[in-house]
């Protein structure tokens, strides 16, 4: 999971042409996304919702592209964040929407805040539930996502586990690697996104897996 630093240069240099793609390619997205949404309204037709489907994948690839590759062109303010609150309010969004998969958190809202970027920390849990999901999806049965919080000598502990295929010795190594994916559809740039997003706040994170039972990553940051 650690990127060594020449690697680090490396991606650097390759990060500043990426952005520059992403940028140029990112806006016309945009704008025909807009006009698909006009014409959706005035002409409805069944193609029209599946290319906006595409052009959404499309456009968070970029975005995730944007997020990895110059992660401090987000010139966001770091603010105190009420990790609890976030994380709940985010699964009540993803569970209206699952069949399969069962969601139980244990979040009460808190005093104690992370201090950081929020949108930035969304994006990552987001990243992570939606990982999680997958790997149910994986299992093509139904499966469970547990979230669980503590708190530890100044640090909030989140735990995120899931009972889906679970993640190989060899491929564990291979986590927040960006482009890293194992999915046919898979960008390799989640975790990427939450691995540089939870260092960056002074946290870190681990993982434990099973092939086979499931996957629980283990996140940790620091509080105020
Ligand atoms: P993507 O989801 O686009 O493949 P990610 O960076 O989010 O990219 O994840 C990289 C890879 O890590 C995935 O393709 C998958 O193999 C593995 N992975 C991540 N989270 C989980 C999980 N909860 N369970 C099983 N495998 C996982
Ligand atoms: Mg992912």
């Amino acid at each position: 999971a650690e990127i060594l630093l020449k690697d680090r240069e490396k991606l650097a240099s390759i990060g500043q042409i990426v952005a520059g793609i992403v940028h140029e390619v990112k806006n016309p997205l945009t704008s025909v996304k807009g006009f698909l949404q006009l014409l959706k309204e005035s002409q409805p037709h069944p193609y029209l919702n599946t290319m906006e489907a595409e052009l959404e994948k499309a456009l968070e690839t970029m975005q995730n592209l944007l997020h990895v590759s110059k992660p401090d062109l987000h010139e966001e303010p770091f603010v105190p964040i009420d990790l609890c609150k976030e994380l709940t309010a985010l699964l009540f969004l993803f569970q209206e929407k699952l069949y399969n998969v069962e969601i139980e958190w244990d979040l009460r809202d808190s005093e104690r805040k992370v201090v950081g970027k929020r949108n930035l920390f969304l994006k990552a849990f987001f990243n992570l539930v939606k990982n999680a999901i997958e790997a149910i999806e994986g299992i093509q049965g139904k499966g469970k996502i547990r979230i669980e919080h503590y708190y530890k000598s100044g640090r909030i502990h989140i735990k995120l586990s899931d009972t889906g295929v679970g993640i190989s010795k060899d491929k564990l190594k291979m986590l927040g690697t960006p482009f890293f994916s194992t999915k046919s559809e898979g960008t390799g740039l989640g975790l990427t996104q939450v691995f540089t997003t939870i260092h960056k706040h002074g946290g870190d994170i681990s993982v434990k897996s099973v092939v086979g039972k499931g996957t629980t990553f283990h996140v940790q940051l620091p509080v105020k």
